[in-house]
């Protein structure tokens, strides 16, 4: 019965699309780290990749270079992640007309966290837009971009109510975004359920699942609290003594992606969103369970190709 699965069929992967998440490095080393990760997931062929914009503009160049790299070196689409906190309107456009001149076409709109860190009380900047909903308008006022936004199965931390996180969703789609990522979840019930309400408000864009390989337990656990994702006790359970044991770490992480992906296939997802921390090893393995291959197979080591030859 089993192999009557739908996440099993030999053409799954063939029907699932993937985008993965990058940060811009600080340093030589981290660039480097971050290129091998590009090399290694760009055979997959995501559908986009997109790169992070760091508090305050603090990344405004870096998160730039690296698109723009992406764009010129690699056959994929790049999107820059753009936020609002801490500038003005004329700033921003300023930034989105600069993004626009390097032939960046493809943005991630999100309104930021407060300068002094996530969870604290935001306000606005005098002049400035004052959320996701309102750069998304000034976004499209300029030109034709593709515009993604964020979203919050489990609802934003500031939000009083799924109501009216839903309401702000649907300015963000009023105003031209065409596509929603996801915070990242570890109950698919909760995603499910948020885009059940989402379709009731009058909402059909792609909800893409942001999915979050767990590469650091603890860290995923500190931020979770902040960014208004829940974690589950089973996971803790699965990660439990393994701070010092990183091999059964990865292990267990490729595991739980992979579960996660999976289950979401079955109930009918096909698009998923990686936050890959500038680290290819996990997304690699869950895209290859899904049955995502490498366009362009890698050289075939030269023992193994002996090996191959002798048999
Ligand atoms: P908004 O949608 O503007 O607001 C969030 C919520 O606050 C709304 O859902 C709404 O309920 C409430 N709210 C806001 N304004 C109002 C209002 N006027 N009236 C009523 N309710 C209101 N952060 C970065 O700094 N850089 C990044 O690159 C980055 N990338 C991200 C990518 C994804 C996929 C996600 C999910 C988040 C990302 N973030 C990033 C984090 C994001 O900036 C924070 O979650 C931020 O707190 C909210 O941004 P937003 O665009 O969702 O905000």
């Amino acid at each position: 019965m089993n192999q009557f699965r739908f996440s099993r069929r030999p053409d799954i992967g063939k029907r699932v699309s993937v985008s993965f998440e990058f940060f811009p490095p600080k340093t030589d080393e981290m660039e480097a780290r971050l290129w091998n990760t590009v090399t290694r997931l760009e055979p997959l062929q995501p559908e986009f990749v997109s790169v992070t914009y760091g508090a305050g503009g603090s990344t405004r160049e870096r998160t730039a270079r690296t698109v723009k790299r992406i764009l010129t070196e690699t056959g994929i689409p790049a999107a820059a992640h753009l936020t609002c906190v801490g500038a003005s309107r004329n700033e921003v456009n300023a930034v989105i007309r600069e993004y626009d001149a390097l032939g960046i076409k493809r943005f991630v709109a999100l309104r930021g966290d407060p300068a002094s860190g996530v969870g604290q009380a935001y306000s606005p900047h005098p002049g400035g837009y004052e959320n996701g909903a309102e750069l998304v308008a000034g976004l499209r006022s300029i030109a034709d971009f593709d515009i993604s936004v964020a979203a919050y199965p489990e609802k934003h931390p500031e939000s009083p109510d799924f109501a009216t996180d839903i309401e702000m969703l649907k300015r963000k789609v009023d105003n031209g975004a065409t596509r929603a990522i996801t915070q990242f979840f570890f109950d698919n019930d909760i995603y499910e359920r948020y885009v059940e309400r989402v379709r009731r408000a009058g909402i059909y864009i792609p909800i893409v699942p942001g999915i979050q390989p767990v590469h650091n337990f603890r860290q995923v656990a500190n931020f979770s609290s902040r960014a208004g994702a829940h974690v589950p006790a089973w996971l803790a359970e699965r990660f439990e003594g393994l701070d010092e044991d990183p091999q059964t770490h990865a292990l267990v992480a490729s595991a739980v992606a992979a579960e996660q992906v999976m289950d979401l296939i079955e109930r009918g997802v096909g698009d998923f969103h990686f936050y890959t921390m500038n680290r290819a090893d996990l997304a690699f393995a869950v895209c290859h369970m899904i049955g995502i291959r490498a366009h362009e197979p890698a050289a075939m080591p030269a023992a193994a190709a002996a090996g191959s030859a002798a048999a």
